[in-house]
């Protein structure tokens, strides 16, 4: 028996004309079986998903204001989807009483707040499978606790245990189609717990290695996964085909597709992804697998993203100072930061961090811990730069990938401040001034990827 798991992302499930090809989608192929859906997301650019608004309705509700406001609109957004499929009002009435149920719930605030973010993805679902139903098929609303997605407890960062799995593998004896609420689980106490944002997609991925489906299709609004980003590029290349690895490195510097942490239980089991588009399912999409064909053009795809800072940290004879390079992480972990990369030299360190991960007042601190536990000669922080990531598997056994790089990022008179290659195996960075990124991906884009 082929099994598919196939998840719809918030675009797929923003209206009602949306899920009307939601469920084409999935008649259209009797192997879809399993169907992760996300909580309705934006419809056009200025729309706010629903998840957001059930964040503002628990914000209002747990600072002690009048939220009637939040869930009316809430209700309003899920009255216009079930009327528009002439769905029976009792969903709606199912969704309010949830809604409502949560809050009246007496539990800690953070567990509340889950519990309230779930509630987009949950009824999401429940007229998803009622939908089908209207469309005479067999299918079914299942609950992620009894779908066995048993969790950690960490609300808003929920990790899947290794338990969840052989329970999973059990569903494939269900009759029908199961649609299951992606983006939260329960822990062992039967707590909800959701993943990390945009994580419908780590359900999917968990639901397919359980199964140990055949392919994980994961459908999302645009045709397939760009070379490049394409606000930065007009109509770039499709990728057709790109393994886990490079999958990763591209997800981590800007492309936001697919969620970073959605790859690893499909990694673990080797199952195929495929990223396809609800707006044009007959496009072919992404394939993501472990191993591809090797081909002449080693570059998949140049990802970018900016908003990191530079740590940089310079001593006199640093290479024969035992310890110097964990006592400098040991600082930072003492303040509770996590690093991205640490490029060195004989005498010099830097450490590259999201902007985003460190207040001011921590950098204030940081900078003076250094100077004064490890008596370094200089040490400053540098914000404001983009990595660029160019990735490909091969990429390092290819000569003059780099140098086709650093070509084009001098052709579009940008100054490279750091390169780190070959501490990945699939990709090869470069640090540069943010205000500087788009000309330097145009370039590079032209470079790997333009007709010659
Ligand atoms: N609805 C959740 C979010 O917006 C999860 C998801 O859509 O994947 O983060």
């Amino acid at each position: 028996m082929t099994v598919k798991v196939t998840k719809f992302g918030g675009s797929s499930v923003a209206s009602a004309t949306q899920i009307e090809k939601v469920g084409r989608i999935i008649k259209h192929d009797p192997q879809r079986k399993f169907i992760i859906v996300s909580a309705p997301g934006k419809r056009n650019k200025q729309d706010v998903k629903i998840t957001d608004m059930l964040i503002a309705l628990g914000d209002a509700y747990l600072s002690n204001v009048t939220y009637e406001d939040n869930l009316e609109s809430i209700l309003q957004r899920f009255k216009e989807i079930v009327l528009e499929l002439q769905l029976p009002n009792t969903i709606l009435m199912d969704i309010e009483q949830s809604i409502r149920d949560v809050l009246a719930k007496e539990i800690p605030a953070v567990q509340k707040m889950d519990a309230i973010k779930a509630l987009g993805e949950d009824s999401s679902a429940k007229i998803v499978s009622a939908y089908l139903q209207q469309l005479d098929i067999n299918a079914t609303y299942l609950n992620p606790q009894d779908a066995g997605l048993i969790v950690s407890d960490e609300p808003g960062n929920a990790q899947i245990l290794p338990e969840s799995f052989p329970k999973i593998h059990n569903l494939r004896a269900k009759d029908g189609i199961q649609v299951i609420p992606g983006f939260f689980g329960f822990t062992k106490e039967g707590q909800l717990a959701t993943f990390s944002r945009g994580g419908s997609d780590i359900t999917g991925s968990i639901i397919a290695a359980g199964l140990k489906a055949d392919l994980y299709e994961n459908f999302t609004d645009v045709d397939s996964v760009y070379t490049v980003n394409p606000t930065i590029v007009d109509h770039p290349k499709e990728i057709t085909t790109l393994t886990y690895k490079e999958m990763r490195e591209l997800s981590y510097a800007g492309f936001s597709v697919f969620h970073d942490e959605a790859l690893i239980p499909a990694f673990r089991e080797e199952i195929p992804v495929c990223i396809k588009n609800t707006n044009n399912p007959e496009a072919p999409g992404t394939m993501i697998v472990a191993d591809k064909e090797p081909d002449e053009k080693c570059v998949v795809g140049i990802a970018s993203d900016s908003g990191f800072c530079s740590l940089y940290v310079s001593k006199y004879l640093m290479n024969r100072e035992i310890g110097f390079g964990r006592k400098l992480l040991q600082i930072l972990e003492d303040e509770g930061i996590s690093f991205e990369h640490a490029p060195s030299g004989i005498d010099d360190m830097s450490v590259i961090i999201r902007e985003k991960k460190l207040p001011f007042e921590k950098e204030a601190i940081i900078l003076r811990r250094i100077k004064e536990e490890l008596a370094v000669d200089t040490v400053t922080m540098h914000r404001n730069l983009a990595m660029i990531m160019v990735v490909g598997e091969g990429l390092v056994r290819t000569i003059g990938v780099a140098q086709k790089a650093t070509t084009a990022i001098r052709d579009a008179d940008v100054n490279i401040e750091m390169i780190n290659q070959g501490s990945s195996e699939v990709s090869m960075m470069f640090g540069i001034s943010a205000d500087d990124l788009d000309r330097a991906i145009q370039s590079l884009y032209t470079a790997y990827f333009g007709d010659k």
